[in-house]
């Protein structure tokens, strides 16, 4: 199968069976998404989700974040991974798109990447979900996920995968591919011990096809 061929079947799949995949954060506007996904570094989206609630009550919006104090915000997000890092990096944030952006969320990877907390895959993210801008974010699923398939050749990094990922998807199926390879690495393609018997991708997954009969073995595709 042709590396062409591997994406068109990978696109076709999800097109057909999970046309409407979305991100798993709660948010209900750009103010939210950006401090959601902030937050949801080495964290899940779960555990976000269960504390955003509290959070966007007492911070509504820039200005109320802009005013926060640090132990009011920490004690909001304690339960979170990197609670201290992430509480300052929400204040610098707020502290950063008050001062240099007017309180406007800006809307360009290289202003995003400007903020505090804001990586690249970040503001991919920000720009594709509340924009629609093709800008894939590459996160640990992403990047694992379309190196087994053998979307991405040897890929170093997520740049890497993101700029060999871009030349193959049709720009306005950018936001959702992201998306589905996150969730076909979280519920499927699993780090440790992907789910192969189960996976509608096998007839174009490069790792797939070159399992041996012991590593089916482990991997329960074969009763041992
Ligand atoms: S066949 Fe296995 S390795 Fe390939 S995408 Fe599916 S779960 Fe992942």
């Amino acid at each position: 199968m042709t590396r062409k061929e591997r994406f068109d079947f990978v696109i076709g799949y999800f097109q057909t069976f999970k046309p409407e995949a979305e991100t798993e954060l709660d948010f209900e506007n750009t103010y939210q998404l950006l401090v959601a996904v902030i937050l949801s570094a080495q964290c899940t989206d779960k555990r976000v989700n269960m504390h955003t609630p509290a959070l966007f009550h007492k911070y509504p919006n820039i200005d109320k974040l802009y005013d926060a104090q640090y132990d009011d915000l920490f004690d909001l997000i304690k339960s979170i991974s990197f609670p201290g890092n992430k509480t300052r990096h929400l204040m610098g944030m707020a502290k950063k798109v008050k001062e240099n952006f007017g309180g406007e969320i800006p809307m360009t990877v290289e202003e995003l990447v400007q903020l505090p907390g804001v990586g690249r895959k970040t503001a991919n993210v920000i720009t594709s979900v509340v924009d629609n801008q093709p800008n894939m974010a590459v996160d640990t699923h992403v990047f694992r996920v379309s190196a087994r398939l053998g979307l991405t050749l040897n890929a170093k990094n997520p740049l890497q995968t993101e700029l060999q990922l871009i030349k193959y998807v049709p720009k306005e199926l950018v936001p959702k591919f992201h998306h589905w390879l996150i969730l076909h690495g979280r519920y499927t393609c699993i780090a440790r011990k992907p789910k192969c018997a189960q996976c509608p991708l096998k007839p174009a997954c490069k790792f797939y096809s070159k399992l041996t009969k012991k590593d089916k073995e482990a991997l329960g595709i074969i009763p041992e």
